[in-house]
């Protein structure tokens, strides 16, 4: 296993409840601090102390995982053995890639250049989030940009929850009247899906946030407060909050035949790697279409864990991934909303994971202690590997009004 993060983490867990005592799981990372990254949303507004965030990456494996602290530096496809940095190397039946993705910070001009960590920052890591609660409890008021550089990123709302956040943070300061805050994306719209499109650009309305579409940042000039676009498009800031630009793992790219040209790991819905059947991939790491998001990894795990189950045994691979993906999008004020979608049915109103359940594309307070109690259903149940009840690898369709997408 190349990482011990969220997917590397429950897969581990739950293979070594399926596979005999005598197959052996090892997980590869470089440290042993686990971020739950979904808190770095709330560390710049002083809701989350960063220390809560992080675990050991050893502690959160089951009894016989083995856990190595040393990096993946290559995987040898040919001979079906991975390079650590360490000097070692080690052979295996089976691979599974969940290495995440790297933010490529050094791929964006000027982004770390004058003015980075002081009016140009990014909460998608978890020294960065510390700092950007400091700025912006300094911030004295102007042109707040939040969004992203462009995409993929990993749980492409994010940037648009900050945008609530903040409305929020400086209402309760009463100091939003001196704070232009403005949404910047790449996309045509708030969102991809059209449904959740509807309600996000709503809400963003709503809350006074300006909206800037189809903006892929090919420059950031910190010491002047500017962003250019590729098409030459400028935009100003006084503070700007920034998704940086993901690629895949770096170990994914130094592996001939293994990544596609930004390292993601071609992947086919088996979770089976296109380039040999005996790797499998999970999570950030894969070129899915899905979004590269911690629900997805968590309902990828039963997939992977049954295929990989079955190909050790001799046996084709036969539970596919359908692109579930499910997310609680906070909007401040003490309530979120919750999206439920998969590859081919876009969000819907309802309710999740039954028809007694939470609100679908709702605001609700219900929603936002949902987003809350995540916290505790990720250390001590998705990350062991537990089945949660009603909660499936596929997308539950009971008490849906159901659209396909496009
Ligand atoms: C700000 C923010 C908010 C988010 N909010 C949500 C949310 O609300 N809901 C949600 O579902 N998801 C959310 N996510 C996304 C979620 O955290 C990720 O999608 C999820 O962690 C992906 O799991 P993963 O295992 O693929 O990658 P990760 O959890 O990132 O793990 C990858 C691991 O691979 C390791 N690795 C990399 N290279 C090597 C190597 N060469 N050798 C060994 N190990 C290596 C890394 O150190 C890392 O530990 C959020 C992310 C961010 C940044």
């Amino acid at each position: 296993m190349i990482g011990g993060g969220t997917g590397g983490t429950l897969a581990a867990n739950r293979l070594r409840h399926r596979l005999s005592p005598a197959d052996e799981i090892v997980v590869f990372d470089a440290d042993d601090r686990h971020l739950y990254q979904p808190g770095l949303l709330f560390v710049p507004f002083g809701l989350a102390p960063p220390a809560r965030l992080v675990r050991s990456r050893a502690a959160q494996l089951r009894r016989g995982v083995e856990f190595r602290r040393t990096a993946v530096e290559q995987v040898d496809l040919d001979h079906d053995r991975v390079i650590t940095a360490d000097g070692g190397a080690l052979p295996y039946d089976v691979l599974v890639v969940a290495s995440g993705t790297r933010l490529a910070l050094e791929a964006t001009d000027g982004l770390t250049g004058p003015g980075w960590g002081k009016r140009v920052h990014t909460f998608y890591s978890l020294p960065g989030a510390t700092s950007l609660a400091g700025a912006l409890a300094a911030f004295e008021g102007g042109r707040l940009l939040v969004g992203m550089i462009d995409l993929p990123i990993k749980c492409p709302v994010a940037p648009l929850e900050f945008c609530f956040l903040a409305d929020w943070f400086f209402r309760r300061k009463k100091m939003r009247s001196s704070i232009q805050l403005t949404y910047l994306t790449s996309l045509d719209a708030a969102f991809t899906k059209e449904t959740c499109n509807r309600a996000l650009s709503g809400l963003l309305e709503r809350k006074g946030v300006e909206l800037v579409t189809e903006f892929a940042t090919g420059e950031v000039d910190g010491a002047q407060g500017r962003l250019t676009a590729y098409d030459d498009r400028e935009t100003d800031f006084d503070l700007a909050v920034l998704a940086p630009l993901h690629e895949g793992a770096s170990c994914v790219a130094r592996s001939p035949g293994l990544g596609d040209a930004l390292a993601f790991v071609p992947t086919q819905p088996t979770l089976q790697a296109k380039a040999k059947p005996n790797v499998f991939a999970i999570g950030d790491a894969t070129d899915l279409r899905a979004s590269k998001a911690g629900s997805v990894a968590h309902f990828e795990g039963e997939v992977l864990s049954h295929n990989v189950t079955r190909f050790l045994a001799g046996e084709e691979p036969d539970a596919r991934f359908d692109g579930h993906t499910n997310c609680f999008i906070e909007t401040g004020f003490d309530k979120a909303l919750l999206i439920d979608f998969n590859d081919e049915i876009e969000p819907t109103l309802g309710h999740f994971p039954s028809p007694v359940g939470l609100p679908l594309l709702k605001e609700s307070r219900l929603n936002h202690i949902g987003k809350l109690a995540f916290e505790q259903l990720y250390w001590r149940a998705i990350l062991p590997g537990r089945d949660i009840p009603f909660i499936g690898a596929s997308m539950p369709l009971a008490d849906k009004h159901l659209e396909k997408a496009e």
